[in-house]
């Protein structure tokens, strides 16, 4: 059952900010099916950290719909290990652009967020009312404060002067264009990397952080960005949706599945003074199920395509620069 469209995307002219990256290209993709207009600007043209650039920019440009993926991301070193980039970075980005939007009289705005907004210990699945009701995860709570202002800027610009501001809280994305990079990536990409490696410098031992047992859910990049069209057209809320798979795997059944894709048949080493993060990380998708979205993307046909994607452009890339 597809819900009424409350806001139509033809014609319309759509700032996808953050366009380079893993999310961002997703949504220009998935745009190419609406009759829409996206509007996109490079970091060496704009810096969404600088508030007169970004408000020149919306004066200039003046989109009628904005969705907000662009945010400084990492892994979890990289989180840990850079905490005022994080929080700053992100801050700054969210303001900025959620500031021109309202002052430029943005039509419909959809800032993406990310699960690890959620109490370290919330229950599983997590629900979107459980924001605010425990301690955040101490390795990335630098990137989950900066999420959380900005979904509850979101939430005070519609309180206070209408704005149709919504925020979308995605699960653990991958795919195409997401960061291979093995200090900074997430796990399924720097495990993607680390273990077509190993096969092809013939070693048969990989090392996985932590105990393996964290569990997480994982979403690829080409759903996520169909939901985000999806309720782009179709709804607008004050509280926060979860955008989820509904089923999550721990760290060593991600490494078996990679390893049988990639063809490695060495074993792996758990490096357990390498922090394990968050126990366990699975939304509840009951309210996006309700509305009528459900994934398509098995993980394994999301590995087997983001590998192919691996293979014929980032490791090109990365042999060229190294
Ligand atoms: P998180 O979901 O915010 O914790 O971020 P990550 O995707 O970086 O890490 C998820 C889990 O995978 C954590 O328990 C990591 O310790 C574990 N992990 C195992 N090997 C790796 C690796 O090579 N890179 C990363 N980033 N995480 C790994």
């Amino acid at each position: 059952m597809t819900p009424p469209t409350l806001f139509p995307l033809n014609g319309r002219r759509i700032f996808v900010a953050g366009h380079r990256g893993m999310v961002g290209s997703a949504l220009i993709r998935r745009l190419r099916q609406e009759h829409c207009q996206t509007l996109t600007v490079g970091r060496d043209a704009l810096d969404l950290r600088d508030q007169p650039a970004v408000n020149r920019w919306f004066d200039e440009h003046r989109p009628e719909a904005v969705l907000l993926a662009a945010a400084r991301v990492g892994g979890i070193h990289a989180n840990n290990t850079h905490p005022g980039d994080f929080l700053y970075d992100n801050l700054a980005i969210s303001i900025n652009v959620i500031e021109a939007s309202r002052r430029t009289g943005v039509a419909k705005l959809v800032f993406l967020g990310s699960s690890c907004i959620y109490p370290r210990l919330a229950p599983q699945p997590m629900p979107e009312s459980c924001l605010l009701t425990g301690s955040l995860e101490p390795t990335n709570e630098w990137y989950a404060i900066a999420k959380i202002a900005g979904l509850k800027l979101c939430q005070a610009y519609r309180r206070q002067h209408g704005c149709d501001f919504s925020s979308v809280m995605p699960t653990n994305l991958y795919g195409p264009n997401d960061n291979f990079d093995l200090l900074s990536g997430h796990v399924l990409p720097a495990l993607l990397a680390k273990i077509d490696a190993a096969v092809r410098e013939g070693r048969d031992t990989v090392e996985i952080w932590g105990s393996g047992l964290p569990r997480r859910e994982f979403l690829h990049v080409d759903d996520l960005a169909d939901a985000v069209i999806f309720l782009l057209k179709s709804w607008s809320d004050e509280e926060p949706i979860n955008i989820g798979t509904g089923t999550d795997f721990t760290i060593a059944e991600l490494a078996e599945l990679i390893a049988e894709i990639v063809g490695f048949k060495g074993r792996f080493v758990y490096d357990v003074s390498k922090p394990d993060g968050t126990p366990r990380k699975l939304l509840d998708i009951a309210k996006l199920t309700a509305l009528g979205w459900c994934s398509r993307i098995s993980l394994e046909a999301g590995i087997r395509q983001t590998y192919d994607w691996y293979r014929t452009s980032a490791r090109r890339r990365s042999w060229k620069d190294g």
